[in-house]
């Protein structure tokens, strides 16, 4: 009977949803999982069977699936109000959220403009930059930088500004052009360099395309720290410091996307705060609301906001969307904060993050692996595995059979787990990472 369900679901599925990010035609071989429930680090599917979310069910879930306290505060707001407009109305949840969230930047970023999705965040920020530049008189800035290897979603405007080919090259008209520049990946110092020698290269880069074009230049945007989409890309914190004073001395701003990287993912709540700098723009979304629901923002400066400040309606940041500043999502995003206090996340996740890393020595040590890295609660490897074809696909399987859930990016595997595993938990994720590599390498 349970089988016969869970079959019932797959099949319907593929007939009549079209997933994301898939080749659907992929899933004639490849195992679609109906789930049935989540709990805790666990999801659990139709057969009894049970997957550690080893990736936080793409970076989002922080505090595991069905967390008692941000239901119990959902639970809450769905009585009292769950969603109204935020144009000409305010409601509890939207502006404690953006209190809380402008005081983790000592004030710095005092103004929240909310979304539903990371991209659209993305897309405010780029907005906002050049009509802040309209609006201080220097409309001729106008374009943007991004990074090798850079991801900041996949909607027109996104897409402009994002370096990943496969999403990209189907839509190559339709993009705004934008100027790319070299990533500080610190796999790539050469021999007697370090990783901040790599950085300071890639940010004299970008001092050659500003030197050249800064007067039409609007902002540079940026994935700090960690480069995730490409495949967990790492770099040395100086890189943000030197991104800050080039913005600085160029009169161009500093867009953060720490869509990914925020939320305590690095080791701190920002990852900016590791290279003591603040963007213009911060934008937010993934963790923020503990994994539960669609919510971004864009947070940025007081400089920002004035130039929009204005009796003249044109002046303004006219955005929106539908779901702008949901206060069923707050809610959740002020359970998630609330947890990061009660607990002293960050804290305890330097313990767990130290515990899995020495539990991953065999799979660093492991023949076929290479460059095994950590920033926070992001681990990734590189595989050169002596089937090249198919090794992503071949190790989420495995993985599978190891009741992980762990989806490579090319052949990179990168573990991200929430931040409430037990010990069991940990050494299980461990063990099956490394039996998992060992049956598709
Ligand atoms: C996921 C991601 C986005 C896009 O967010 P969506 O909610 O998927 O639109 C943008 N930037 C980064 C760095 C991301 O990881």
């Amino acid at each position: 009977m349970e089988a016969l369900v869970k079959t019932d679901w797959v099949a319907r599925s593929l007939a009549s949803v079209w997933h994301p990010c898939t080749q659907m035609q992929h899933h004639e071989n490849l195992p679609m999982v109906a789930l049935s429930h989540g709990h805790g680090a666990w999801l659990m599917d139709y057969d009894g069977n049970r997957y550690i979310d080893a990736i936080s069910s793409w970076w989002v879930n922080l505090f595991g699936h069905a967390n008692p306290r941000i239901n119990a505060a959902l639970k809450a707001q769905l009585d009292q109000l769950p969603h109204a407009m935020l144009a000409g109305f305010t409601h509890e949840p939207v502006v404690s959220l953006s209190e809380k969230l402008s005081a983790l930047t000592g004030g710095e970023l005092g103004h929240c403009f909310y979304a539903s999705d990371g991209a659209s965040a993305v897309e405010i920020a780029l907005k906002m930059s050049f009509h802040a530049w309209r609006n201080h008189d220097q409309p001729e800035k106008q374009e943007f930088i991004y990074l090798h290897g850079s991801y900041h979603g996949e909607t027109i405007g996104a897409l402009a500004v994002t370096d990943v080919p496969l999403f990209r090259q189907a839509y190559g008209s339709m993009l705004q052009h934008a100027h790319l520049v070299a990533t500080p990946d610190a796999r790539m110092a050469l021999k007697d360099e370090s990783a901040s020698d790599v950085a300071r290269r890639a940010a004299a880069d970008v001092r050659r395309v500003l030197q050249r074009r800064s007067g039409h230049i609007a902002a540079i945007i940026v994935e700090p720290l960690v480069q995730c989409a490409a495949g967990m890309v790492m770099h040395d914190p100086v890189y943000l410091q030197l991104l800050r004073q080039l913005c600085d001395e160029f009169n161009v701003h500093l867009i953060a996307d720490e869509i990914a990287v925020g939320c305590g993912r690095t080791g701190t709540f920002f990852a900016c705060e590791q290279s003591g700098i603040w963007p213009d723009f911060l934008c937010l979304s993934k963790g923020i609301s503990g994994g539960y629901l669609p919510l971004s923002l864009v947070m940025t400066r007081e400089k920002i906001y004035q130039a929009f400040y204005h009796d003249d309606l044109a002046r303004a940041f006219l955005h929106s969307h539908s779901y702008t500043g949901n206060p069923l999502a707050c809610r959740a995003a002020l359970a998630t904060l609330a947890i990061f206090e009660e607990d002293d996340v960050l804290a305890k996740n330097r313990v767990l993050g130290d515990k899995l890393e020495a539990l991953l020595k065999p799979v660093a040590e492991h023949a076929q692996v290479k460059n095994f890295r950590r920033r926070g609660m992001i681990f990734a490897f590189d595989v050169e595995p002596k089937i090249k074809e198919g090794f992503a696909r071949r190790f989420f399987t495995e993985a599978l059979a190891q009741k992980l859930l762990l989806r490579p990016i090319g052949n990179t595997v990168y573990l991200m787990p929430p931040y409430i595993l037990k010990n069991d938990e940990v050494a299980l994720l461990a063990s099956g990472t490394l039996a998992a590599l060992e049956q598709s390498c």
